[in-house]
């Protein structure tokens, strides 16, 4: 193996490729980019290889085989790439999004871990077969390179009956594997590990609350390192309020309307994951700047969406306190998370009765790692970025050593 072995992360969506090429030794982004309109007209992609210039390539794609060919033709461009030989890839990790109850860590790709993954489209229909063609096209043009696949749902695999059951007939786990698996996992996984740094508590001792909360949100209960409860559950349909995702709603709506409007499953589906959530409440955008926005000039379905949002935030993290013996961190994360200082600050005061307390001052950041709670706080408050490419990295680096 010539050069350095550099990691090659791909996440591969139905018609989109994002990628980074990372020096896991000192975990370097060598470079990083995104193909768009694979199989449709105007395909393209974006690249950028570190301390050199963007570059936007527009080239018919008909598959994601062409995909991956154009970003390796473009990490060894001698202008704008990144390395100067094929074998400086030492590995691939791939992001996978559901790895059922077969995966509680990420894992070398061998035939028998590609049925597995086959296994489960059933419970990621629209989910893993892109990130199938994804490893297998790799695997053609990267004959000898390891593949890894890293699973969002891996993180939360340690999580106990009680928490992963849902109280339906219990022949349906047995004929369908219906149970919470949670989402979001590696995001969590990144979380939890960097917070035990900054907090410099070892990480099998840490007990903390997460909170991904993006244009899809998801918290989980981490106790001693390990996930105790998510609140996504089956799909990432469940738990908070989302961009455009319902969330929890009483489950007899769903039959209700289904009869009422007529709607076909498929139909039923498409409502929930994206015609509801703050996009539906405010009636104006599933974008939390928009929203914000709107409730500053007064719109009252905006404010509503916030409020709603805020409160199920703190009912979620309310309960799970009440799974742990004591909590060291509540850790916001994701694009809201990370940048939202007004939904952080709603959402600690709703947690006053904990003794939790915010400093507003320190509360002050946007996208940066910080403590943000007042010193005599009961519970720690943190901003930790999430940066599940880097996961990826790591995980994909120690397996295929
Ligand atoms: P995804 O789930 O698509 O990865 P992100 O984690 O990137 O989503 O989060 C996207 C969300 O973050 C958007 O709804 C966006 O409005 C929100 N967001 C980004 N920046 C800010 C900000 N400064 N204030 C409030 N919300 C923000």
């Amino acid at each position: 193996m010539g050069g350095s072995m550099n990691i090659l992360v791909i996440n591969c969506g139905s018609s989109s490729l994002k990628y980074q090429l990372i020096n896991p030794a000192n975990e370097d982004v060598l470079a990083k980019g995104l193909v768009e309109r694979i199989g449709i007209d105007g395909s393209r992609i974006k690249h950028e290889a570190k301390d050199k210039e963007k570059q936007v390539i527009e080239k018919p794609l008909k598959d994601h085989k062409d995909a991956i060919n154009l970003v390796i033709e473009c990490l060894l461009d001698k202008e704008y790439g990144a390395i100067k030989d094929v074998s400086e890839i030492g590995a691939v990790g791939h992001r996978v999004v559901h790895g059922g109850e077969d995966f509680a860590d990420s894992v070398l790709i061998t035939d028998e871990v590609m049925k597995a993954i086959e296994k489960n489209v059933d419970l990621a229909p629209l989910h893993n077969p892109p990130n199938i063609i994804g490893i297998k096209a790799c695997e053609e043009i990267m004959k000898d390179v390891p593949q890894v696949a890293v699973f969002d749902t891996a993180f939360h695999q340690t999580m106990p009956g009680e928490n992963y059951m849902y109280a339906i007939p219990y022949e349906f786990y047995e004929k369908y594997k219906i149970r919470r698996y949670g989402f979001h996992g590696t995001s969590h996984k990144y979380v939890t590990e960097r917070t035990a740094e900054i907090l410099n508590i070892e990480k099998d001792k840490l007990n903390v609350i997460v909170c991904h909360l993006g244009n899809g949100s998801s918290i989980s209960c981490v106790e001693n390192g390990k996930c105790k409860d998510t609140s996504m559950g089956l799909t990432p349909l469940e738990g908070l309020i989302m961009g455009t995702r319902s969330g929890s709603i009483d489950p007899a709506i769903v039959t209700f309307l289904m009869e009422k409007e007529n709607l076909s499953p498929q139909a039923m589906n498409d409502i929930l994951n994206k015609k509801s959530g703050v996009l539906a409440l405010s009636g104006v955008s599933s974008d939390f700047r928009d929203i914000e926005d709107g409730a500053k000039e007064g719109n009252a379905r905006c404010q509503l969406a916030l409020d709603q949002f805020d409160s199920k935030v703190a009912k979620i993290v309310a309960s799970y306190m009440t799974e742990l013996d004591h909590v060291d961190a509540i850790v916001f994360t994701a694009g809201v998370g990370e940048n939202s200082i007004s939904n952080r600050e709603h959402i600690a005061k709703k947690l006053g009765i904990f003794g939790i307390k915010l400093d507003t001052e320190k509360n002050n950041v946007r996208g940066k790692e910080a403590v943000i709670s007042a010193d005599d706080s009961k519970v720690k408050l943190l901003v930790v970025p999430t940066n599940e490419e880097l996961m990826i990295a790591r995980d994909t680096d120690r397996i295929a050593k």
